[in-house]
């Protein structure tokens, strides 16, 4: 039996791994990714492998018929997803299945030689924690295409729904859970004109305020007390709407 959208609901919201009604900045790797309101943080199930496990059987279930011999994901929270996805795969094929993670260099992501024979001619699943706007699964798409690699499918923990399988090329895209709120660029988040509070529970907060303090754009009102960003010429508190602001 896999777990309803209620029961997963309900997992995500005891590990504080679904944050909502927030003000979130996504991970990226400029520091000033996309603002929204909803997040999911897969890194808070890590700790918890028996949770973790659960989840990476449902997912893998989705793809339990596609004959998969390897799973590929990119660094971080994706690795502990692939080792329980790939070892419930093996269970259902009934012969072993890698998981397999490439080395990320400055010109890209890398295959080790020892890998290569793992891709070349295999069938390939590729899984993202989060599919925000598949950047990441692109990278991993064209790396195991070139490697001589046929691709099987996307699976996520998360979709946030701004790609589909269609725009990645791959013949399907499947996500435990998807989320289609809006989302900004952070020089057009209603929340930050608004300096309302960012997320202190998860997301790239610390990232972005280094980045906008950087720019010289992150400031202090002294009337309130509240931070905040200031975007182009105006120089005022987004909350209180006081000039008397410093930049921090
Ligand atoms: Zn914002
Ligand atoms: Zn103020």
């Amino acid at each position: 039996m896999l777990l309803t959208d209620g029961e997963l609901r309900t997992i995500l919201k005891n590990h504080r791994a679904l944050v909502e009604d927030s003000h979130v900045v996504f991970p990226s790797h400029n520091g000033h990714g996309d603002h929204g309101s909803d997040f999911i943080d897969v890194s808070r199930l890590v700790p918890h492998p028996q949770v973790l496990e659960r989840l990476c059987h449902d997912l893998a279930a989705r793809f339990a018929h596609d004959r998969i011999d390897s799973v590929v994901s990119a660094q971080g929270s994706a690795i502990p997803i692939i080792q329980w996805m790939a070892t419930h795969l093996a269970g259902w094929n009934g012969h072993p299945v890698h998981a397999i993670t490439p080395d990320l260099y400055v010109n890209g992501w890398s295959f080790r030689r020892h890998q290569l024979p793992m891709i070349t001619g295999r069938r390939v699943l590729i899984v993202d924690d989060v599919v925000h706007n598949g950047c990441t699964a692109t990278h991993l798409i064209n790396l195991v295409t070139e490697t001589g690699g046929t691709i099987v499918g996307v699976g996520a923990f998360c979709n946030r729904e701004r790609v589909n399988a269609q725009g990645l090329k791959v013949p399907k895209l499947i996500a435990l859970w998807n989320l289609n709120t809006p989302t900004w660029k952070y020089d057009g988040c209603p929340s930050c004109r608004l300096w309302i509070p960012l997320s202190t529970d998860g997301g790239a907060t610390n990232e972005f305020i280094s980045f906008m303090r950087g720019e010289g754009r992150w400031f202090r009102c002294r009337e309130c007390d509240r931070f905040g960003p200031v975007f182009g010429g105006d120089r005022n508190c987004g909350h209180c709407h006081s000039t008397n602001i410093v930049a921090t």
